[in-house]
């Protein structure tokens, strides 16, 4: 979406040399692109029957919540390691270097629900299939993964395969 690529910024090096990050802050700070990229998701799920829409910390929650009110469902936070107070669940998987964690309260989702997961950028898929792992473990439906931001280049769809992904902006190339 033309209105969307328009909105996101790139930044060399950052948070370290050799990744170019995209900066999503000028779509949130554009009303029309905000409402743009939230209307967008909240059509492709409109009739999926969504109980819950869950945010993965920390950008994922700013587009999660108004999905979810907007399609009538709750939003739910998945988060990393000890930050949610009560008891939770939790996932490790890894990254370039090393490992990382992300969790999510044992009673946020339960069987019977359907959840749509939501980010900011899909980079190498690792990071929405751990959230993915999280809701089916408390035996929810995953019925769709979102996200503003595809980079296609580092194969994150392919390690989706199986789950409904949809993405408002794909980059081919770094
Ligand atoms: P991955 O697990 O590799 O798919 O990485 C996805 C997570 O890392 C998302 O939560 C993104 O916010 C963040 N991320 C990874 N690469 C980038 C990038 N180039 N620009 C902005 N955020 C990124």
């Amino acid at each position: 979406m033309k209105v969307l690529t328009d909105l996101i910024r790139d930044i060399p090096d950052f948070p370290e040399p050799g990744i170019v990050f995209k900066d999503i802050t000028p779509l949130l700070g554009d009303h029309n692109g905000l409402q743009v990229a939230v209307g967008a998701l909240v059509d492709h799920y409109r009739d999926a029957g969504v109980t819950e829409v869950a945010g993965i910390e920390s950008r994922g929650f700013i587009f999660a919540a108004p999905i979810a009110l907007s399609l009538a469902a709750g939003f739910i936070p998945i988060r990393k390691p000890g930050k949610l107070p009560y008891d939770v669940i939790r996932e490790d998987y890894e990254l370039e270097y090393g490992t990382d964690s992300l969790e999510l309260h044992k009673d946020a989702v339960k069987a019977g629900d359907r959840v749509v997961i939501i980010d900011d950028v899909l980079a190498t898929g690792g990071t929405a299939i751990t959230a993915a792992k999280l809701v089916e473990r408390l035996g929810a439906t995953v019925v769709g993964i979102g996200v503003m931001v595809e980079l296609e280049f580092l194969g994150g769809r392919q390690r989706l395969e199986g789950y409904d992904l949809i993405s408002l902006v794909q980059y081919e190339q770094p």
